[in-house]
């Protein structure tokens, strides 16, 4: 018992450390955002071109066009990357090759947040990003990385709406279109 306090304690420490390495050590997280939290924003506002529905919390620094426009941008560049469709695709339904039917990128909710959050994921509980499949909803952290792009995990979330495994598996598939230009920092914990 004694020794699996140490291992938990231990294991802990490593995951703390593993997400503190890659952010501001003096702070913590932004409290637990789980899928019914999400579900529960208000959505009010929409993308200029795949009308998106957005909620920005108070927090997030940007202007809020600027935000949107971010948003529509970097799913276009991913879908124009992923698939032969190009960013045509985030206006019609797709269909994986698994057969599953992805409805238009307007069905997607995002919910932008200023900083890394507490996150309910098996193996992570920090993330700077997250996609609740069962709502169909992304949750993307506008800042967290110093010396990142901003919203660096959106197209990693993106990614999973569009086949990509809750567990990584086939992340190699898609790895050239979801990584950010201006920061080579992988499949870092913390992304889920
Ligand atoms: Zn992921």
């Amino acid at each position: 018992m004694k020794y699996l306090s140490v291992l938990f304690v231990l294991t802990i420490m490593l995951a703390t450390i593993s997400c503190d390495s890659l952010d501001n050590i003096d702070t913590d997280p932004d409290p637990l955002i789980t899928p019914e939290i999400a579900d529960s924003q208000t959505y009010d506002l929409v993308t200029p071109i795949y009308g998106m529905q957005v909620s920005i919390d108070s927090g997030v620094d940007r202007n809020t066009q600027d935000v949107l426009d971010i948003l529509d941008r970097r799913a276009a560049q991913f879908l124009d990357c992923q698939f032969i469709e190009g960013s045509q695709l985030g206006f019609e339904d797709s269909m994986l090759d698994n057969g599953t039917i992805i409805p238009p990128l307007s069905d997607l909710r995002v919910f932008v947040v200023p900083n890394r959050y507490r996150c309910d994921v098996p193996g992570v509980s920090v993330c700077n990003g997250t996609y609740f499949g069962g709502v169909d909803i992304v949750t993307v952290a506008e800042g967290g990385f110093p010396g990142c792009e901003v919203f660096l995990p959106w197209k990693h979330e993106l990614g999973h709406r569009y086949g990509m495994d809750a567990n990584h598996t086939n992340q190699s598939d898609f790895q050239s279109c979801i990584g950010a230009s201006s920061c080579d920092i992988g499949d870092v914990i913390g992304f889920d």
